[in-house]
């Protein structure tokens, strides 16, 4: 499932596209994909889109009516630009015709994504974006708050991360990275981590959260990019996705320990090594 540098790679590639364009007309071509697409998307016509940004894992298309479109990818939700309508494919399930005769859909095999409509003045208050935690990258995400939030909080670290009301736009690779990079065993309860831990966890978000921004994400079974492009960021997981493999930069030895480990927490799997990561510290 794409993670923020998914999404905001996705956003970037988005806005060439669509800022400064006028919607001519937007085809609904399915009643719903995780939600029921609203209707009122089927009437915006003839509105500019303004800007686009990003908060966690949702893209916000920002209209001059004074409403924005505020887009989740899912598992498999992608912006695709098409050369005609004969280009058009069956999961393109929202198809943007713009005043430039270009056409961006919306495409999502799995329809897990979700696309809504809301007043602009009111993002704040709906109910995908009231609970969401700083954003990872602002200022306003400190190590005090990280602390604060994780010192409420009973569950394993790995799970409280996860937790969109914590800290916005993380998933499972990026966790599981991060807490390799601080060296914190993912089982730790998350309101046991010292104050050093939590700084040193702040710090490694940051980091492989902006490694993977300049490595254009990680490209994923399900995920691309709207131009086509690759990301890269898949070729520098030191353990997501690489059970048994050695760890990078690890004192650990691979005969005795068996490399990085693979266990599921709340059904998603979680990989770390036993050596480098620590339970509590
Ligand atoms: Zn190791």
């Amino acid at each position: 499932m794409p993670e923020l540098p998914e999404v905001e790679t996705t956003r970037r590639g988005l806005e060439p596209l669509l800022a400064g364009r006028t919607i001519v007309h937007i085809a609904v071509r399915a009643p719903k994909l995780r939600q029921v697409i609203p209707t009122s998307l089927a009437h915006l016509k003839g509105v500019r889109v303004t800007q686009i940004t990003r908060r966690a894992k949702y893209i916000l298309i920002h209209l001059d009516n004074a409403k924005s479109l505020i887009v989740h990818l899912g598992m498999t939700g992608g912006f695709f630009k098409r050369t005609d309508n004969d280009a058009i494919q069956r999961h393109d399930h929202i198809v943007f015709y713009l005043d430039n005769t270009d056409i961006i859909a919306f495409h999502d095999p799995r329809r897990f994504g979700l696309m809504d409509l809301a007043p602009t003045g009111d993002l704040t208050h709906h109910s995908a974006l009231a609970d969401l935690g700083p954003e990872p990258l602002e200022d306003s995400f400190t190590p005090a708050i990280l602390r604060r939030m994780l010192g409420a909080r009973k569950t394993s670290i790995k799970a409280a991360l996860l937790d969109q009301s914590v800290v916005a736009g993380l998933g499972n690779i990026y966790v599981s990275e991060a807490l390799f990079g601080a060296g914190i065993h993912p089982e730790s309860p998350a309101n046991t981590l010292t104050a050093p831990a939590i700084k040193h966890l702040h710090h490694h978000i940051q980091k492989v959260l902006r490694a993977a921004l300049k490595a254009g994400g990680s490209t994923l079974r399900d995920y691309q990019h709207p131009s086509g492009e690759l990301g890269f960021f898949q070729d520098q997981f030191a353990v997501y996705d690489r059970a048994s493999a050695p760890c990078p930069g690890c004192t650990c030895r691979l005969n005795k320990t068996g490399g990085i480990q693979r266990i599921v927490q709340n059904g998603r799997s979680t990989y770390f090594c036993a050596t480098k990561q620590k339970l509590s510290p």
